[in-house]
């Protein structure tokens, strides 16, 4: 986990805000109040099913349509970032973290997170020579993380003996 960002904004109070802004005035429900509290409660990645029964773990009911459709505002608020892998799609904390990248291990779906500021500043070079704008980006490198390589290494020794 990064080092957190300094923010003016709660995350309840700019959800409030953006669904304020909208053309038509849409209320801040019960159930989207819990969903932001306990998304915010602790960074993770997680994805709509994991939420939904951790939630549950947590005697907060919450349907799975208004899990769907609030994690779809949630993002469009720019509180929350989708990183979408193969047929898989979780989130994570945009609001209030860190600019990252992510290494995620194709045995065990770890996601390690790191930041790089060459990285940064090569991506704007590349963006500056095609005259395009970043507003945000998201670098997912898929391989195998050290514990599962260092597994696999292990059972080839065992083959061999
Ligand atoms: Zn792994
Ligand atoms: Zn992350």
């Amino acid at each position: 986990m990064l080092n957190a960002v300094q923010v003016s904004l709660t995350p309840e109070q700019k959800f409030q805000e953006y669904l304020s802004s909208r053309p038509r005035v849409q209320r801040f429900t019960g159930q989207q109040k819990d969903m932001v509290r306990f998304i915010f409660s602790s960074h993770e990645h997680f994805d709509a099913d994991s939420l939904l029964e951790e939630m549950r773990k947590a005697s907060l009911v919450v349907s799975r349509a208004t899990a769907y459709r609030t994690l779809t505002k949630l993002v469009d608020a720019g509180l929350l970032r989708r990183l979408v892998t193969g047929s898989r799609t979780t989130f994570e904390h945009d609001y209030g973290y860190p600019q990252h990248d992510h290494l995620r291990c194709m045995v065990c779906s770890k996601m390690i997170e790191f930041e790089n500021p060459e990285l940064e500043t090569k991506l704007k070079e590349v963006a500056l020579a095609h005259g395009f704008q970043i507003d945000k980006h998201s670098l997912i490198v898929q391989g195998t993380c050290a514990q599962c390589k260092k597994a696999k290494n292990a059972r080839r020794k065992l083959d061999l003996i």
